[in-house]
């Protein structure tokens, strides 16, 4: 059973050092339990996050399995709930063998390909569909802004917006992610953070104001969006990855809470996991959309356990366009 432990919880930027791999054994199943072989693991900004303490969920430790959401296989099961040959989503975490409590386990469906049920059929994809819809509540018309645009959530978000008639605008690092979001996701403009002069560029690519963001990110650009913010509008807060890996900066954006007051806005984080009892309906009009090419997906698909650690270590410095996974 190859596994990945946390050999230490990193003070500045996550690194190699931080993780080994070592081999270990098969676990022994309880009463309630199924043990699944793990399929896809899911790379998530979250993962780093995780490393600071505990969230929504436990903080992961030091010299244990590094947590990590996946697609897994059911090889045996104790809990009459699952049985050998299904498919489950779950925290498996970064090893080949895990014997996970089955009432931690979603069964999902078998369809193809795969990696979609990490995707847009996915956490990222649910978290796109309701922090965008229910939280950010956009209007056909307003404009809608979303950072980290490039990624698995923002890709989806700026999609979604434009199926409901908005002009969006996403913030990605780099040229080519920017140019990839206007000619290839039908974004109306995109604007490059680690080009310098993002409020400017901002002004130029929403001069109507911003009426919907999607934040990602957190930091710097969430404070630049601050100011852009039209009246009355709503920015949904998802995550802050600007904040996760390393120091994060001293002060936190500016303009709160006067920019929230003056400007009637509503800021509001949510967790996606709070929305799952309007997964399925979702997830049919997330599959209709995909099925008739309204919505493209991207995958960034890394091959072999081993690679894991570098994956993360990846995502967080912006290697991936779209859902990054490893295939174990
Ligand atoms: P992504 O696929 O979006 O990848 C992360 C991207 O973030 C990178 O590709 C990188 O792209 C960008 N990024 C990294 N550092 C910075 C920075 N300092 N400033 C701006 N952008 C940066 O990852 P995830 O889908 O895992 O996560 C996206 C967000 O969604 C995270 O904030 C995560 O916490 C959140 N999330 C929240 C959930 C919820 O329920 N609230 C559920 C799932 C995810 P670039 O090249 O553009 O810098």
């Amino acid at each position: 059973n190859r596994q990945i432990l946390l050999v230490e919880k990193p003070t500045g930027k996550l690194g190699p050092e931080h993780f080994r791999l070592v081999s270990g054994a098969i676990p022994e199943l309880k009463d309630g339990e199924a043990l699944v072989r793990t399929r896809l693991i899911s790379l998530d900004a979250a993962n780093r996050a995780w490393m600071h303490g505990a969230t929504y969920r436990a903080a992961v430790e030091a010299n244990t399995v590094m947590a990590g959401g996946g697609i897994a296989e059911v090889v045996t099961s104790k809990d009459p709930a699952l049985k050998p040959g299904d498919l489950v989503f779950g925290d498996t975490g970064w090893q080949d063998y895990a014997a996970v409590p089955a009432k931690h386990l979603a069964k999902v469906p078998k369809l193809e390909p795969m990696t979609h049920l990490l995707s847009v059929f996915g956490i990222a994809g649910l978290t796109a569909y309701f922090g965008l819809l229910h939280v950010g509540k956009p209007k056909e018309g307003e404009t809608v802004v979303v950072s980290a645009a490039a990624g698995s959530v923002g890709s989806i978000v700026g999609q979604i917006a434009k199926l409901k008639g908005c002009r969006v605008v996403g913030i990605a690092g780099g040229k080519d992610k920017c140019d990839w979001l206007t000619s290839e996701l039908g974004f109306d403009a995109a604007v490059d953070y680690k080009d310098g002069a993002t409020y400017k560029a901002l002004r130029a690519a929403a001069p109507k104001g911003i009426d919907v963001y999607f934040d990602n990110v957190g930091g710097d650009i969430l404070e630049a969006c601050l100011a852009q913010m039209n009246n009355r509008g709503r920015i949904a807060c998802c995550g802050a990855i600007s904040q996760y890996d390393g120091v994060p900066s001293a002060h936190g954006p500016r303009g709160v809470p006067g920019l929230i007051v003056v400007k009637r806005l509503v800021m509001q984080g949510f967790i996606v996991m709070d929305y799952m009892d309007q997964r399925d309906a979702a997830l049919a009009e997330l599959q209709g959309w995909v099925a008739s090419g309204k919505l493209k997906v991207q995958e960034d698909v890394i091959d072999g356990i081993e690679n894991t650690p570098q994956a993360l270590i990846g995502l967080l410095a912006g290697e991936n366009r779209g859902k990054r996974m490893v295939k174990v």
